[in-house]
């Protein structure tokens, strides 16, 4: 059986007393996880962080990296810094960058490729709005999304490249989707990709993001085509999120 992965993505939230609290308070159920447990606080946060979990099965992301490898870039970070600092993964594309900081497919795509060149695990998100969703445009919208992708790097690169689906209509609004429709979703884009290479099959996979908590969770993970989770509000929880991660089977 898959690994599930159980991903919180803390935002721009918190500071460093919030971030020992969070830490210490799902040490205990990450440690006791047989699936993996993934943080990504705020980029200042990731070293001390990175030493805090050290000793511990939780792996660190990054929320962010630069379209650049390195240079005349003020204020960017690149994926060899994130390297660096201990990050084994970054997430590209998450809708609030898509949404508020303008980040294209292709930009995204060009996002993709330095952090799997820098070797970090991209965890790549997709999603469509609720106007694209109720105009029944949520296919082409996701296939523009991953196609973009596929053109800059090639489909093998979903032998490492985590999807996560994350319908913009859902993410911080407590609307989740139905398990049922997200299923549905997953099920496109696991068929849309395996149907371009049997080598990614045994690999790939695609985790739920859009207002997770410790009451819904479960039912995503039981989920056939579910492969894990992407927290944002309830990760900031250490209680909360110590739930998510428990109730993965
Ligand atoms: C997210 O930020 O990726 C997210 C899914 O947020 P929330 O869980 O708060 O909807």
């Amino acid at each position: 059986m898959k690994k599930k992965i159980i991903a919180g993505n803390w935002k721009m939230n918190g500071d460093t007393a919030s971030a020992t609290e969070i830490v210490e308070g799902i040490l205990d159920a990450a440690n006791a996880s047989s699936h993996d447990v993934v943080i990504a606080p705020p980029f200042v946060y990731l070293s001390s962080v990175a030493e805090k979990i050290s000793d511990s099965k939780i792996r660190l992301s990054a929320q962010n990296l630069a379209d650049h490898e390195s240079g005349a870039f003020t204020g960017e970070i690149s994926a060899k810094m994130l390297s660096d600092v201990g990050c084994t993964y970054v997430l590209v594309g998450h809708s609030e960058r898509r949404q508020m900081y303008g980040e294209t497919n292709t930009v995204v795509a060009q996002k993709t490729a330095l952090a799997l060149s820098n070797g970090l695990t991209p965890i790549l998100c997709v999603g469509e709005t609720l106007e694209e969703r109720e105009s029944d445009q949520w296919k082409d919208v996701i296939l523009a999304q991953i196609n973009a992708v596929i053109e800059h790097c090639g489909i093998e690169i979903f032998q490492e490249t985590i999807v996560a689906y994350e319908p913009v209509w859902a993410i911080g609004t407590g609307k989740s989707a139905s398990a049922e429709i997200a299923n549905e979703v997953h099920e496109f884009i696991y068929y849309t990709l395996t149907s371009k290479s049997d080598k990614i099959r045994p690999s790939l996979k695609v985790l739920y993001g859009g207002s997770v908590a410790a009451d819904n969770s479960a039912q995503y993970m039981s989920q056939t085509y579910i492969d894990g989770v992407l927290v944002g509000g309830a990760s900031l929880k250490p209680s909360v999120f110590s739930e998510i991660i428990r109730s993965v089977e």
